[in-house]
């Protein structure tokens, strides 16, 4: 709530106050409450009190009696009533009189119903000393007198409690505003803005008082889809003030560092009674992000079917050439080794992709099972690395493990997974320096495993999403390395698992560390993690 609309709803209470306070010294009371009728102007809000010298903590006390005895109505619309000495002694609060005795002793309730020809307003409740007697009560006085009264004081209260209840209606408006998770700018008929909620704020990095005022096509800078600027004829509020319906429609705007982001605007617009645009809301939201999903799906799309179509033509050319009723008398045995080899290394490529295609699903899925055990991490690491070096001829791997190493509670099979993967990538990534070493290190809690290599290294905002599933790093060399982004998804699942984590650093053009912890076997905490 903004400090003018606190003011607002202070001003309007205080004004309440006064009017039931001249009410009540009118009944010649000296206390007094006034019960809002709940449909006299907001059929959803609970009870509301306007109290005039009242103490609020007599407030239930009296009205359980009030509404025991006898209510006022527009028939009987005064009714008055000795307050019963059982009531007195709970509502001792007010105080003793100038006598030192408790003026609700001698005093009485004088309840008087409010309506207007709208219909009931509340009742208003005066505490008066016992026999008095207003002008508006004495016998000479025609009872119109007081239904003139009634008259008065309803239209003071009704234009009060209305203004009240619009009041109420901007804070909510007001808190919908501010709260709303989607951008919310509004301008006035000359497009200048005029609102601008913290969302927005969040999205374009403008602070509202730095765009009040401003021509809203000149800060968000519109771009079609394609990156054109959009004219002023394509403004979606423009297209609102006209009576065409903007709605959803994908955009470019830029923030304000200049970076651009996809966005679905809605427009709508207010109308002044001539049926003139007044003013025009613009509803941002953010699509960067399903914009980012749409493309993923797609790179997986070209991904997969290059990552399943390459491995399958060279198959299937290398077998059709073996098929060849003359290719026993054409090929040597070594050519004959060489393509029966290659076909052997392809079948294992497309294995390894389908395995891990269903790896990820049964990520996703939740459905992967963990056999955890003591492990000696020392061991498995040696089996791997001696396993990559007859495969990789041209590679060489430092190993540096410290001795008596801690073992780790985790599953071999998936770690062993884990190790090939980064290992791997270590290799693929690397095309010229192909040195690469793998060192252990126990911490309190956790051993950790960190593999380098000195190869292509990974760009400072490409590093938290290459474990993010099918991400690859977009440049050349990444482009005609073969992966589909599986592997460093699987890592992390499965190292995530048993509770680890897995990290990198890694510097352009010089190299990459990844490591993942594991937690040491005396600090593990049992049953493990099934996932
Ligand atoms: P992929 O099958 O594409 O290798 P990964 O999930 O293993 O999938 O890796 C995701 C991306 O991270 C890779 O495409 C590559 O761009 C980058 N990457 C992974 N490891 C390295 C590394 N050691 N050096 C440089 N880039 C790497």
């Amino acid at each position: 709530m903004s400090w003018s609309q606190v003011q607002q709803s202070e001003d309007l209470s205080g004004q309440l106050t006064i009017l039931i306070g001249s009410a009540v010294r009118l009944l010649c009371g000296e206390h007094g409450l006034f019960v809002v009728a709940n449909e006299a102007f907001d059929p959803h809000s609970s009870s509301e009190y306007v109290l005039y010298h009242f103490p609020e903590n007599a407030l239930s006390a009296l009205l359980e009696w009030a509404q025991a005895g006898a209510q006022p109505n527009s028939q009987r619309p005064l009714v008055i009533d000795a307050v019963l000495p059982a009531l007195v002694t709970r509502l001792t609060s007010i105080g003793p009189d100038s006598n030192g005795s408790h003026v609700f002793k001698r005093f009485e309730r004088c309840s008087l119903f409010l309506y207007d020809p709208i219909g009931p307003l509340g009742i208003l409740h005066c505490m008066r000393p016992a026999n008095m007697r207003s002008c508006f009560e004495k016998g000479d006085i025609p009872d119109g007198t007081l239904r003139l009264l009634i008259a008065q004081i309803a239209s003071g209260l009704r234009f009060a409690l209305k203004a009240q209840s619009l009041v109420q209606e901007q804070e909510r408006l007001a808190a919908i505003f501010q709260h709303s998770a989607e951008g919310i700018l509004t301008v006035d008929n000359a497009l200048r803005i005029i609102d601008f909620n913290p969302a927005m704020e969040r999205l374009t990095g403008w602070h509202e008082s730095e765009v009040l005022g401003r021509f809203y096509f000149e800060v968000l800078r519109p771009k079609d889809r394609m990156g054109n600027d959009l004219g002023l004829e394509d403004s979606p509020i423009l297209q609102a003030f006209a009576g065409q319906p903007v709605i959803n429609r994908e955009m470019l705007i830029s923030a304000r560092d200049g970076q651009r982001f996809n966005v679905a605007v809605t427009a709508s617009c207010v109308r002044s009674s001539k049926g003139e645009p007044t003013n025009g809301i613009l509803n941002v939201r953010d699509i960067t992000r399903e914009r980012q999903q749409e493309e993923q799906r797609s790179t997986f799309i070209s991904v997969i079917s290059h990552e399943l179509q390459t491995p399958i033509a060279i198959i299937k050319g290398y077998a059709s050439t073996l098929a060849r009723s003359d290719a026993q008398a054409q090929l040597n045995p070594n050519a004959l080794h060489r393509r029966l080899t290659a076909i052997e290394e392809e079948a294992d490529r497309l294995n390894k992709l389908v395995g891990n295609l269903l790896y990820a699903s049964r990520i996703q899925a939740g459905g992967l099972h963990m056999d955890i055990a003591p492990l000696d991490l020392a061991n498995l690491i040696t089996v791997v690395t001696q396993r990559l070096l007859a495969k990789s001829p041209g590679v060489e791997v430092a190993v540096d493990i410290p001795p008596n190493l801690s073992t780790v509670m985790a599953d071999r099979d998936r770690i062993e997974e884990v190790l090939q993967n980064l290992l791997d990538n270590a290799v693929k990534y690397s095309p010229r320096q192909r040195m690469i070493s793998v060192a252990c290190r126990a911490t309190g809690d956790e051993v950790i495993v960190s593999i380098s290599d000195t190869g292509m290294g990974i760009a400072l905002r490409e590093q938290e999403q290459i474990f993010d599933r099918f991400h690859r790093v977009g440049d050349a060399m990444t482009q005609v390395t073969p992966g589909a982004g599986l592997g460093l998804y699987i890592c992390r699942a499965i190292v995530e698992a048993h509770g680890g984590h897995i990290w990198v650093e890694s510097t352009l053009h010089q190299g990459s560390t990844f490591s993942f912890s594991l937690p040491r076997e005396e600090k593990a905490q049992l049953p493990m993690v099934v996932f």
